[in-house]
């Protein structure tokens, strides 16, 4: 098992992975707040989580993973009030969305996708701790947590926060507070919204607690990695900081890991300058889910992403390139036995691509050493140099690889088509393509071309691409 190693936001160094839980990784990430569909800058985001915990796994580590749903808040309470409707049925559409949305971009389902509404009792609970602390004080019917008590508030984000005056916009909320650094933990409720009956009055809970109850519910007072987007550190992350150190007196997290921004064509992705993506949005214009995969795992999570269209067709080559290699292994056929100089080289790439992640998740450096394999085994094949019981060693390489990278597999024109995309014919199972090129094939053997010819545009209206190789076979693809 390769050492991991990971930069902490809170120590600004690169730290050994060393879970608490003997092989078992604990992680928090903040998830999607349900009032509209996520853009691709939240997906960033998303993926580089994939890739850590796939990785994670692939090095022999069970992983534990946690993430929210905030499905409460200002904007979805108001909302929701204004068409009339509960909370659920509001959110129950984009949380449905998200659903689809990670799912179409091979993004695993955290262990626990949890509701902030499903877990009302665990934030009260832990109000009820950090009032009995004397670290909360009553305003209007809210009650805030008094940062003045805790005198490491800022040390994740660096950010001094003392000069901070009171109306300065540190946080969204537009309630009264004695200290601008103060936060809601409990908001009083407005006339005609949606509000909780509990043990400390009525109202609803403010965002940051949330993460601190379902966090610490799930995964102990202490977790090993806490990740999210780098907008998150301040103040988001420092009031859950707040909140859990001060109500269990332990460490709240041991390495918190932030993503770096996306940008759109050098700029900041906003409404207003009409640069701003859903998925859907690439979708509709022609995207494939497995290129914008690729695209936002190709840059090291620390590093700002600039989102082009040039990338995107990158992207898409690479795709092609790694997905063209795996087809020629399994239909191409080499001379018999196997060359040692190939095993030692699918080795050398496999420490490669391990080496690339465990350096605080280095996606550049674990895709350079696979495609370095991808152009030398192309070259051996070419000179003949590649002999047959080499194709299942690389072969499984490549699957090994993909178990993290996860964009092999041809199945982008059906995700689509379930979103409501692209071709509307559904795509031909691989076996009902091979038996009509079989077909077609031997319609032309028997100079049937009329039938020939009617194979030919059956296959291409169901978007497939045949193509005529240079060593005689014929091969396939999905458009
Ligand atoms: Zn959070």
């Amino acid at each position: 098992m390769t050492q991991v190693m990971l930069h902490n936001t809170m120590s600004n160094r690169l730290e050994p992975l060393a879970p608490l839980h003997a092989g078992e990784v604990r992680i928090y990430t903040c998830g999607p707040t349900v009032y509209s569909f996520a853009h691709i800058g939240n997906f960033r985001t998303f993926i580089f989580q994939d890739v850590l915990r796939r990785f994670l796994r692939s090095q022999g580590y069970r992983v534990l993973q946690v993430m929210n749903v905030t499905d409460v808040d200002d904007r979805i309470i108001q909302n929701a009030s204004h068409a009339g409707v509960s909370i659920r049925e509001y959110t129950e559409k984009y949380i449905q969305a998200f659903l689809e949305d990670i799912s179409t971009l091979n993004i695993e389902m955290p262990e626990e996708l949890v509701r902030a509404t499903d877990h009302i009792e665990d934030m009260v609970a832990l109000i009820e701790t950090l009032e009995h602390k004397g670290l909360t004080y009553r305003s209007d019917g809210s009650i805030y947590y008094r940062i003045a008590k805790f005198p490491e508030y800022g040390k994740l984000s660096k950010i001094d926060t003392h000069g901070m005056k009171a109306g300065a916009r540190v946080d969204v909320d537009q309630y009264e507070k004695d200290d601008a650094r103060d936060f809601a933990l409990w908001k009083a409720p407005k006339a005609g919204e949606h509000f909780w009956e509990t043990r400390i009055g009525p109202g609803r809970p403010g965002w940051h607690v949330e993460c601190s109850a379902m966090a610490m519910k799930y995964l102990g007072d202490t977790l090993d990695i806490h990740t999210g987007g780098v907008d998150l550190a301040f103040p988001h992350h420092e009031n859950e900081i707040a909140q859990s150190e001060a109500a269990t007196g332990h460490p709240f997290v041991r390495l918190w890991l932030h993503a770096e921004h996306l940008i759109i064509d050098g700029q900041k992705m906003s409404k207003s300058l009409g640069n701003f993506y859903t998925l859907r949005d690439l979708f509709a214009r022609g995207h494939k889910p497995s290129t914008v995969r690729f695209l936002l795992l190709s840059v090291p999570y620390r590093r700002q992403l600039n989102f082009t269209d040039d990338g995107l067709k990158q992207a898409e080559n690479s795709i092609e390139r790694l997905r063209n290699f795996v087809d020629r292994l399994q239909t191409a056929k080499f001379p018999a036995g196997s060359n040692p100089e190939i095993v030692k080289r699918v080795q050398k790439a496999e420490a490669d691509f391990d080496a690339g992640l465990a350096d605080d998740v280095n996606t550049a450096l674990a895709l350079a050493a696979l495609f370095d394999l991808v152009r030398d085994v192309n070259t051996a094949m070419d000179r003949g140099g590649f002999l047959q019981q080499d194709a299942p060693r690389i072969l499984a390489a490549m699957e090994k690889f993909d178990a993290v990278l996860a964009v092999l597999k041809d199945d982008d024109a059906d995700k689509l088509r379930k979103l409501g995309l692209g071709s509307k014919t559904p795509a031909l199972p691989p076996q009902q393509i091979e038996t009509l090129i079989e077909e077609r094939l031997a319609a032309r053997r028997r100079r049937d071309f009329k039938r020939s010819d009617e194979i030919r545009n059956q296959l291409a209206d169901s978007g497939v691409i045949v193509e005529d190789t240079k060593d005689g076979s014929i091969r396939w693809k999905y458009k």
